[in-house]
This record gives C-alpha cells, structure tokens and sequence, in this order.
C-alpha cells in the first residue's frame, strides 16, 4: 500500500526528544484520511537516537528509517527523506518539536484547498535568543531584497509540498540545496500558515553558528549574483576614492607643500584600503566558484548506512535494515 501523507525529520543526537516527539505525532498520524509514513533521516548521530528510532521501526510499521554513514547536515538529510518519500503531500518538520506536529492538520486543509506548497511561517520564535531573534530578522529581510525569487520572510522547511512539487524538487541535481528557497523557485499555488515557533523541547541546538552562517551565505549565493555585482560596484568606488586622492595630492603638493597628508600615511591607507576591496570581491568570488568545483565534482549527496521500512516502494534496498549500496540514491537522485 502506497501511503498518502509522508512526514520527514532529520535527526542528530535527539535521543531525549524522540519518544516526545512520536509521542506528539503519531496521534496526528492517526487522524489523517489516509495512510501516513513517517520517515526518520538519521543525520550521523551519535547518541542513542539510531536506537530509538530502529525500536520505534520495530514497534510501529508506519516508521521507516534511513541512517546516514556520517553527518551531511540538515538540508541534505531532508533531501534524503524526500528521495525516499512515497506520499502525495509530503511534510517536514523538525525533530526538536518547535514545529508542532498538531498544525499538520492545517497545512492538509490548505493542500486539500488546491495548494501545491503550504509553509508554515513563524509569527513569534518563544525563547529564542536576542542574537539569533535579530540575525534572523536582518538575513530574511536581505534575502528577500537579494534573491531572484521571491523566498518568503520568516519561513523555514516547515512545510506541507504536494508530490508534483516534491518530484520537481527531486529532478534538480544541485549539491548546495537551500530547500526553501528552492521551494519557492519551483512555484505553483503556495500559501502561508502563521504559527508560533515553539521552544527546542530538551537538547542542545545542533545547528551552531557555523552552521546557520554557511546555510545563510549559501541562500544568498545561490540565490542571487548581486553579490557579484557588488564587487564590481566596490571597484568602481576604490577607482574614485583613488581619483578624488590623485586631486587632493595635487592640490596639497601644490598649495601646502609641507603637508603630512602627502606622506605615508595617506600611502599606507590607500594600501591598506585596497587590499581590502580585492580580498572582499576575491571572497566572493570564491563563494561562487566553490560553489561551481563541488557541483561538478559531482559526488553522491550522501552515503546510506542503513534502510528500513520502505518495503513496497521503488526503494533499491530491501528491507529491513538492509545493506544498501554506497550513494544514498533510490534511483538518479544523487
Ligand atoms: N539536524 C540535522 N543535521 C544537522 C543539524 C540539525 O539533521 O547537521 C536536525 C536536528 O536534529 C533537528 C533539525 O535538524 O531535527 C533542526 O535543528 P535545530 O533544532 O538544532 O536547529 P534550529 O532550526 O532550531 O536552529
Ligand atoms: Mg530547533
């Protein structure tokens, strides 16, 4: 039998969140008008969650599992889950429950409404820390000023895509998948969903700084050449400060000579200025050349350790907790 619904979440050490969250979730399983999977994606942990999440497989068939060889980061284990996913209208969420579970009924009714992508957008993030509050209110907004689609503010992978998005998505070979932004690239009918963000319910936050400034700067990048642009329009500015200082010099020679200014000082600002605007637009292009070597390194997204629970799908692994092969692909979708 071939579900309805797939519900997808990536999971790195949250072993004290998975019983809350299935706990959370599978009474909203229950009340959908159809069949439900819900499709764990281990992301390397390296806590108990693998064997919360295989218990979980054991005791309830609507649970499949995949597990990662390694931690690819979130945007990957998501798209694994959507490789996987075998449903009509398919949901992500995280694992942390600060998307709640019981808004996935909402998300259906707007689906169900003749909408292709329903996203839930965050009205309040509870608890959230000054810094990241205002980090994420100052990125959205830029984004929003920079990219070539229009990526809504405020909005994460929390989302309800129907299969015809979910397929599309699938099809595009990109290596630096920023889903929601992708998500909004595809098109067709999509609406908006205010919630209010909760609390993380126990753990650590796994993405760090690092990692929310690399999945940021990959939007921007991917998103939009204005970057580049930038680097021009920060050229052309040195060349008419170094114009303005080419007359000022003249002007101090000639009217006083005995100026400091014309000195070294104004040699070493001039320097150091420069050197400025070319390591920042030799930084930025780096961004989009490092971009262009690991898309056509070509390499696999990721690499599956385990699989299980996809018995009647396509799935090349059968099942349960298979061997599968190296490259994390049910077909070409690496
Ligand atoms: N996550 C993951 N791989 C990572 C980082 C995070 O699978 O490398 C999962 C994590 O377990 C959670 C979700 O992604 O289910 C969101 O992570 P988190 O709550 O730490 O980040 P937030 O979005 O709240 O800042
Ligand atoms: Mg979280």
């Amino acid at each position: 039998m071939v579900p309805k619904y797939s519900l997808i979440i990536p999971i790195l050490d949250e072993e004290s969140t998975i019983f809350e969250l299935y706990r959370r979730i599978s009474p909203v399983m229950d009340h959908l008008d159809g069949l439900v999977e819900l499709i764990l994606v281990n992301d390397g942990s390296r806590d108990r969650s693998l064997d919360l999440i295989r218990d979980l497989h054991e005791k309830d068939p609507r649970v499949c599992y995949l597990s990662f060889a390694r931690n690819f980061g979130h945007q990957i284990a998501v798209t694994a889950g959507l490789n996987f996913a075998r449903g009509q209208a398919v949901v992500i969420l995280d694992a942390d429950l600060q998307d709640p579970p019981e808004l996935i009924p909402e998300l259906v009714r707007q689906w169900q409404q003749g909408y292709e992508v329903v996203y839930a957008q965050r009205t309040q993030r509870r608890q959230e820390g000054w810094f990241k509050r205002c980090t994420a209110y100052v990125f959205y907004r830029l984004l929003r000023q920079l990219a070539d689609v229009d990526i809504p503010t405020d909005t994460g992978d929390f989302c309800l895509m129907d299969r015809r998005v979910v397929d599309v998505l699938n099809a595009m070979p990109e290596r630096n998948r920023y889903l929601r932004g992708l998500r909004s690239w595809i098109g067709f009918r999509q609406t908006a969903v205010p919630f209010e963000r909760d609390p993380r319910f126990a753990g650590e936050v796994k993405y760090t700084f690092h990692k929310s400034l690399g999945l940021a700067i990959n939007g921007l990048v991917s998103f939009s050449k204005i970057p580049l642009r930038f680097s021009t329009y920060l050229g052309l500015f040195a060349a008419v400060v170094a114009v303005i200082m080419a007359v000022l010099v003249v002007y101090w020679r000639v009217f006083y000579p005995k100026s400091p200014l014309t000195g070294y000082a104004i040699i070493a600002v001039a320097i150091f200025f420069l050197g400025a605007v070319q390591l920042f637009s030799i930084g930025i292009l780096g961004e989009y050349i490092g971009r262009i070597y690991e898309e056509v390194k070509n390499r696999p997204l990721y690499t599956l350790a385990e699989v299980a629970g996809f018995t009647d799908s396509a799935a090349v692994q059968p099942s349960p907790r298979s061997k599968p092969t190296p490259s994390g692909n049910r077909d070409r979708l690496c």
